[in-house]
């Protein structure tokens, strides 16, 4: 199915937005942009935005704003982002989402939805506590199957340096103080908030985030 539609998963660290966004992005046939990912990524090859990211994302801060807007800007100057896309972990400051009403409004569009996945803070501390990810591609690997190869590289299983508790505790307080207050100017502005419980598992997660944009 294809459908020209720009939407927004929001919900803290754990909640399941890679998971979900990932089975959105391909039904509707749109690019995932998963700021994180993108991050990662580039602290893998190396590379300069790679550079200047990898002290926020260890200390569990936010890579500043100016950066993921720049990043945001030049996805949304590709072919491919022309009939829609998904923005995962983006935006996460209230500038950020000003950031991209401005990108979007320059550009004639509009989003249609902001997906809201809720967990609590007890169940995001015990999903963290035991991800374990790809170090070499990044692929988060099936839980309670005592894995210790990748399995899509073969690469080993570690875990992600900012998913170490310490770590995990800020990015909740960075998550209330700084991301929150976005939920509030999407539900003050004309955008449709749609808030799904992130627990119940994934496929009933998926169904209840279609049945909401459906809507
Ligand atoms: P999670 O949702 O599990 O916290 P992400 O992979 O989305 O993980 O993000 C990991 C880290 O990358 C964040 O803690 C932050 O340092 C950085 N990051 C990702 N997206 C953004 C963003 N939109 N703005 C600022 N920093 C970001
Ligand atoms: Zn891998």
């Amino acid at each position: 199915m294809t459908r020209v539609l720009r939407l927004v998963l929001m919900g803290p660290p754990g909640a399941g937005k890679g998971t979900q966004g990932e089975l959105l992005a391909h039904r509707f046939g749109i690019p995932r942009y998963a700021t994180g990912d993108i991050l990662r990524a580039s602290r893998r090859d190396g590379s300069e935005l790679g550079r200047k990211a990898q002290s926020f994302m260890d200390a569990g801060e936010l890579v500043p704003d100016e950066v993921i807007l720049g990043l945001i800007g030049e996805a949304l100057d590709t072919p491919e982002a022309q009939d829609g896309c998904l923005f995962d972990g983006f935006p996460r400051t209230v500038a950020q989402a000003e950031g991209l009403d401005t990108l979007l409004r320059e550009a004639g569009r509009e989003l249609d939805a902001v997906v809201n996945l809720a967990v609590s803070d007890a169940e995001i501390v015990r999903r963290l506590s035991s991800r374990r990810v790809c170090g070499d591609c990044g692929t988060v690997a099936p839980t309670g199957e005592g894995r210790r190869e990748c399995p899509g590289c073969g690469g080993g299983l570690v875990t992600r340096p900012d998913d170490r508790p310490e770590t995990v505790l800020r990015r909740l307080e960075v998550y209330r103080e700084q991301t929150e207050p976005v939920l509030s100017w999407y539900r003050d502005s004309s955008t449709r908030v749609f808030d799904i419980p992130g627990t119940g598992g994934v496929a009933r997660v998926q169904e209840l985030i279609l049945e909401a944009i459906a809507a």
